[in-house]
């Protein structure tokens, strides 16, 4: 092992790693410590082991659960961190100064790794994975010589592929059209032909895309095709009438989603341009609330930023209204419960009500004092921004999950009970499922 990883004394104090630290540094005794990178010149470093560490590593142990979220985050990451107006392509990325670097140089990244790996199939791609590390053992690498090592173990020209993901910016902006489903006359009943046009609104990128068809009786299939061009019709015999067309539901691919259309989370607040917090709780003589650090937290990591971009923090007004542009987050209690019933109801629907004994989200319900809700709804009349509440039942729910806020920034919701975590998740992508039209009076003969 040619180097060694220290914890900083805040680390060591906080008793409190990230998640794959360990995983990370260990991985880059081969690829950084060993091959070596000349960054200034492009860092595909960061992208290669935060793939290996922060993703194969699910992967290989069989938690395909978690292996999926990991991808979800990459993908979710880029498209908040990264308005298309800050895009850079992955072969500019040297250093990471910040969330928006990382969502690049590290997360679109590793991305492109997994693409590659769709595209080469598992053995050519692992063996060129560690052909890299053999041949270049004690010596630097370059983005040019990792094209040149995949391109000589697969035998197949990928100037493409690194001119599409490394050398250009962006990623594919996908929707499904016109999707139809007609009986297959002369086949047995319940046969159904299915065509629908896969639509890119940039300019093409070509890559594997899944689908997966939901059917009539609960049945689904996958489907992979491969996209090439801006308009790709699909055609495909089903043994079911299908019902709805989900498309990359497991983030396979890597695209633009528009921040509308992604799970709301608390990160939709942490990246939007204007952002405000609306307190809805009370200090109790000689006790501030505890929801006191959570603003004092943010307007301690904002003094850098000029007074236009820092959070503005206000009361949350007698009527419930919102300030004009922006995501809001809205912390409160028990003395706030009706007002933060009705934001709950007007932005989140039936997802998550606050209710006479507790919480009920997707259907469970929760009470308690111990209870903490941290939730995330899109702002109905603000496309892109979001509303956040965090509601606690007591003093003592807020104190223990106050510190811990912005680690749940993924999720759409998470349940806190005396502060551990209950139950949380996403809500889902529906934009990214597309209906199907049956069409019965023109069968396929
Ligand atoms: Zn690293």
């Amino acid at each position: 092992m040619p180097s060694f990883t220290l914890l900083g004394s805040g680390i060591i104090k906080r008793h409190y790693v990230q998640p794959y630290a360990l995983g990370h540094e260990i991985v880059h005794s081969w690829i950084g410590n060993d091959v070596f990178n000349r960054a200034e010149r492009g860092n595909w470093v960061e992208g290669l082991t935060t793939y290996l560490a922060n993703y194969y590593w699910h992967e290989l142990v069989g938690d395909r659960t978690q292996a999926q979220a990991q991808r979800r985050q990459m993908v979710q990451g880029y498209n908040l961190h990264v308005p298309p107006e800050r895009d850079y392509p992955v072969a500019q990325f040297t250093q990471k100064l910040d969330e928006h670097d990382n969502a690049i140089g590290y997360h679109k990244a590793a991305m492109l790794f997994h693409l590659l790996r769709q595209e080469l199939g598992e053995e050519i791609f692992w063996r060129a994975v560690k052909a890299l590390v053999a041949e270049y053992h004690g010596r630097h690498a370059e983005w040019r010589d990792l094209e040149r090592v995949f391109t000589e173990e697969s035998r197949r020209d990928l100037r493409w592929f690194f001119a599409q993901w490394l050398e250009r910016e962006g990623a594919p902006a996908l929707s499904l059209l016109e999707a139809v489903a007609r009986p297959v006359a002369g086949a047995p009943a319940e046969t159904f032909q299915l065509e629908a046009m896969i639509v890119q609104s940039n300019e093409a990128f070509r890559f594997p895309l899944q689908l997966r068809i939901q059917m009539e009786g609960d049945r689904t299939q996958m489907l992979t095709v491969p996209v090439r061009s801006q308009r790709e019709m699909i055609s495909v015999t089903l043994p079911a009438r299908p019902i709805a067309i989900d498309l990359d539901p497991e983030f396979m691919a890597f695209r633009r989603i528009a921040r509308q259309s992604l799970s709301p989370g608390l990160n939709h607040y942490v990246t939007d341009r204007r952002r405000s917090v609306l307190m809805a709780f009370t200090d109790e003589p000689d006790h501030p609330s505890p929801f006191r650090d959570i603003v004092a937290r943010i307007e301690s990591q904002e003094q850098q930023k000029p007074a236009s971009e820092r959070t503005a923090i206000t009361p949350l007004d007698k009527d419930g209204l919102f300030p004009q542009e922006g995501s809001v987050l809205v912390l409160g209690g028990e003395a706030s419960r009706s007002e933060i019933r009705s934001i709950m109801a007007k932005q989140c629907g039936e997802r998550a009500v606050l209710n006479d004994r507790g919480v009920t989200v997707m259907g469970t319900s929760y009470e308690g004092p111990g209870l903490a809700l941290l939730v995330s709804c899109h702002r109905v009349d603000r496309p892109g921004s979001v509303v956040t509440v965090l509601y606690a039942a007591s003093q003592q729910a807020v104190a223990k999950v106050a510190r811990l806020l912005f680690f749940y920034g993924w999720n759409s919701f998470v349940l806190f009970k005396d502060g551990a975590v209950a139950a949380r998740g996403e809500w889902p992508l529906e934009s990214d499922r597309t209906e199907v039209r049956l069409d019965a009076i023109n069968p396929i003969r």
